[in-house]
């Protein structure tokens, strides 16, 4: 019987290439996992974590100017530091990396700062030394990284999501180019913390597949901050000019930025890894292939996380990461659900969600009930801020079954959470209506929407 040097390599040390190390090695698998780059991978390095850190940073500009509606009055203009906020998260990733990596060799996982790249169905070369390690089992857990098209003049002069977090200096003048989630946070962000903001969109508005009224109230908000949006148009060019960035927008118009945030979107991080060389089935955006049980068409090659592009988000790919390596190694037989999974876009207010939307809905069920509440959050009373917290429930009228849940206000991703507990259930919105409500809170409005707003037929 042939002997491999290993019996697991994995590739990548993100969240789900961590847990499946980790895992594994509890199983008593001998495994190697490579990084590139840092231990932890996006979400700790640069994703969730650090842009957790700087939201919470960017609101305090809004409770100062609160604060006064509530008797208090500063003694002076407060004053933001960017530096000493990126040294602050610095030292709190470097501390996160430093637990990750412990937790692997505390398991015993062999880890190699290098890139690997696979040579065939079970061979891995690192490219720091030019080794190549033989594997029983090769885990893809490569991530995604941000993409950089369209390719127009210019695109070297704007920054990714990456550089974002560590700029040397503060742009007084941001340019965000894109309307996803991670476009619209770090929006957000640097209005808060004293930028000038831009977001510029192809489409007609932010956050495509988000419900609309989520997509459009916060947009109302972003606004109400100071951000301004330029929506159905993409740049064409960027120029270095004394000034700044000059950035040349479709419809001819100009605008000067001292950063352009290219954040129109994430690829699979599969280039160059040899995949095809093994015989792996790509889809056609470069992510890899997989079945339920994350097994790529080649059987000793499997993939997790957001290089198979299923849903990118870090607990996802964590629990991919965690059946895989029950399956393989512990003779297990778990299913990762990949239905009703609660999410939050981080702005300010947050989007908190699961489910599906008024529009997914109305497009998959025959009689759809919408449940809405539009209201001033108490805190705003007092401190004055122009600001509404939308409330959404999307029902399956025949089953009464609750199958979406949006809000639009502070705190919306700690209520999405819980409310995805109530949704994976099959709650049904009489359960909404049979529990009672705390008050005083926003969340009670979600169990107090007794009259539907509209019904759909299809
Ligand atoms: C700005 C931003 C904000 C985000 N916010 C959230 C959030 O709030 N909540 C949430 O759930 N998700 C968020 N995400 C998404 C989340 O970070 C990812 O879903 C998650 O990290 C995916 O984990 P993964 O294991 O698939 O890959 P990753 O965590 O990306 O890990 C992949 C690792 O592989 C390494 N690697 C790649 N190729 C090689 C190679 N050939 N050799 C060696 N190493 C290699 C990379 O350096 C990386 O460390 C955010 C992402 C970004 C960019």
């Amino acid at each position: 019987m042939k002997t491999f040097d290993v019996d697991l390599f994995v590739i990548g040390a993100g969240s789900g290439g961590v847990r499946a190390a980790r895992i594994a090695a509890n199983y008593g698998a001998r495994v190697m996992v490579a990084e590139e780059f840092r231990i932890g991978g996006t979400c700790v390095i640069r994703g969730c974590v650090p842009k957790k850190l700087y939201v919470y940073a960017s609101r305090f500009a809004d409770e100062f100017q609160d604060a006064a509606g509530f008797g208090w009055t500063l003694p002076q203009k407060p004053v933001f530091d960017w530096r000493k906020l990126v040294d602050a998260k610095e030292k709190e990733i470097s501390r996160l990396s430093a637990i990750y990596q412990t937790n692997l060799e505390k398991a015993g996982v062999k880890i190699v700062q290098s890139r690997a790249e696979i040579e065939d169905a079970h061979t891995v070369r690192l490219l720091a030394d030019g080794k190549r390690i033989s594997a029983k089992h090769i885990l893809v857990a490569t991530g995604g990284a941000p993409q950089l098209e369209p390719a127009i003049p210019g695109l070297e002069y704007t920054i990714d999501s990456n550089a974002i977090f560590d700029l040397p200096e503060f742009p007084d003048r941001l340019l965000v180019i894109g309307g996803g989630y991670i476009a619209v946070e770090f929006a957000g962000v640097f209005a808060r913390l004293g930028a000038q903001v831009t977001l510029l969109a192809r489409a007609d508005n932010i956050l495509r597949g988000f419900d609309n009224d989520m997509r459009s109230g916060l947009r109302d908000e972003m606004q109400h901050a100071g951000v301004k949006f330029i929506f159905g148009q993409t740049a064409q060019r960027i120029d270095k000019t004394p000034d700044g960035l000059k950035v040349t927008l479709s419809s001819g118009e100009t605008l000067v930025a001292d950063q352009v945030l290219a954040a129109a979107g994430r690829v699979p991080h599969t280039n160059g890894l040899g995949l095809e060389k093994a015989g792996v089935d790509l889809k056609p955006n470069g992510a890899v292939k997989v079945d339920w049980a994350s097994r790529t068409n080649v059987p000793s090659i499997y993939a997790v996380g957001d290089v198979t592009d299923r849903i990118n988000l870090t607990p996802v790919a964590i629990r991919e990461g965690h059946a895989f390596a029950d399956n393989v190694f512990g003779g297990k037989d778990i299913h990762v659900d990949h239905s009703n999974v609660a999410s939050a876009v981080f702005s300010t207010p947050e989007i908190g969600t699961v489910g599906l939307s008024e529009e997914d809905a109305r497009a998959q069920f025959d009689v759809v009930d919408i449940y809405k509440a539009s209201f001033r959050p108490m805190k705003a009373t007092l401190s004055g801020r122009q600001e509404r917290v939308v409330m959404k429930i999307i029902v399956d009228a025949k089953s009464d079954r609750v199958l979406g849940v949006h809000v639009l206000g502070h705190e919306a991703g700690e209520m999405a959470q819980l409310l995805g507990i109530a949704v994976k259930m099959g709650a049904r919105k009489a359960d909404f209506d049979a529990t009672m409500a705390l008050h005083p809170s926003a969340a009670e409005e979600l169990v107090t929407m007794r009259t539907r707003s509209a019904r759909y037929e299809r």
